[in-house]
């Protein structure tokens, strides 16, 4: 049986991985400024994460969300205190689209609403609901396309209120920070404006922060840099350093009813060993304030050059736009210096290191990057 061919594949075969670091089958060692696309947060291989999916796994490894699970409790406990959201509640599931998916449906629930308002250059992952929210016509199918969805601008506040002031939207959502779409940073006063129009409208706000949240911006979510509260936050890549995981915080205006969300795997064992040992390794190396530090140099490091036109981003979620495609440069940082980095449409380099990424680290990738350029 041959793999559906899919996924367009590097030459590259990792078969070791520690901290940034990574290592082919052929024994070559890479930087990893792109943590396997944002989701390593506390480095490959942490002695700590090892031993907590290690030991959990020798005990026990799976059941059923039919019976009493303390890990998911304290994980619960532990990320509302770390994100700040302790009067919130968890839901876990399995991925970014998953969250998404559920945080789409509790709001149509909540609200007996069926459309939902997003945004140009959004990517929300590939299921049902989450691809008809992404704005890329290429990876959504007829089946898709049938849910209500209007796209508008970003910091079009205007739109955004036409949209909504019908007063049949159930959800608006958001990337704190735009990814896939090219490190896209949405404007404070928009943010606060979008947060009391869909007040206004009976519309619930679902921050999407499956790839800028867990730490990555130098705040535990993205959006806590314009001080706003969503109804619905969705996490999914960091949230336990590659095991799958993903989970949504809802507020307390909503109201649980058994049976409305569900999932076979979500909460696991496994990912909930993984998840509390990531939070207990953020905080002890204070790894959300590595990433602000780190991603500053960064920022200040990346030289000017005739060939960059921008870098954008936040703590380790940074864009560098080229003025020209970066699929050139891209492949020559894997292949002759030994970089993983990310891409954003045809010209952006997109860096997404994990949150332990050091000073001397960042400085081996710029030194790289004044060479090529
Ligand atoms: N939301 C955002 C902002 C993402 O960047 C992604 C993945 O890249 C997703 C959702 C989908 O996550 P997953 O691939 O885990 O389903």
């Amino acid at each position: 049986m041959e793999l559906f061919d899919v996924y367009s594949l590097f030459d590259v075969t990792p078969v070791k991985a520690q901290g940034c670091r990574v290592w082919d089958d052929k024994g070559q060692e890479y930087l990893d400024l792109y943590g396997g696309h944002a989701v390593i947060s506390v480095g490959h291989s942490h002695p700590d994460y090892v031993k907590a999916i290690s030991e959990q796994v020798s005990r026990i490894g799976f059941y059923s969300n039919s019976v009493r699970n303390p890990l998911q409790e304290e994980l619960a406990h532990r990320l509302g205190e770390a994100s700040g959201y302790p009067d919130y509640s968890l839901f876990l599931d399995n991925s970014g689209a998953e969250s998404n998916e559920n945080a789409l449906k509790l709001a149509s629930f909540h609200t007996g609403r069926d459309k939902v308002v997003a945004f140009r250059k959004s990517f929300h992952g590939r299921t049902s609901g989450a691809v008809a929210v992404t704005d890329n016509p290429n990876i959504i199918s007829p089946f898709n396309a049938v849910h209500k969805v209007s796209f508008c601008d970003l910091n079009d506040i205007e739109s955004v209120e036409k949209e909504v002031s019908a007063g049949d939207v159930a959800a608006v959502i958001i990337e704190g920070i735009q990814g896939c779409g090219g490190i896209n940073i949405p404007d404070k006063s928009f943010m606060l404006q979008l947060r009391d129009i869909c007040r206004k409208y009976g519309t619930m706000l679902i921050l999407d922060e499956v790839q800028s949240g867990y730490g990555r911006t130098g705040k535990f979510f993205a959006h806590q840099w314009y001080g706003i509260r969503p109804d619905i936050i969705t996490m999914g890549k960091g949230i336990a350093n590659g095991f799958p995981c993903g989970g949504i915080l809802i507020s307390p205006e909503f109201k649980a009813v058994k049976g409305m969300l569900g999932t076979t795997f979500g909460g696991n064992y496994l990912a909930m060993a993984a998840a509390i040992s990531v939070l207990k390794i953020m905080e002890k190396e204070d790894l959300v304030n590595n990433a602000l530090a780190t991603g500053n140099y960064l920022k200040s490091a990346i030289p000017a050059s005739d060939i960059i036109k921008e870098v954008r981003g936040q703590g380790l979620m940074l864009g560098i736009e080229f003025r020209e495609p970066v699929k050139e440069i891209r492949s020559r940082l894997l292949y002759e210096k030994h970089i993983f980095t990310g891409v954003s449409g045809s010209s952006t380099l997109r860096l997404l290191a994990p949150l332990c990424l050091s000073i001397a680290e960042a400085e081996r990738f710029v030194e790289a990057l004044k060479e090529l350029i």
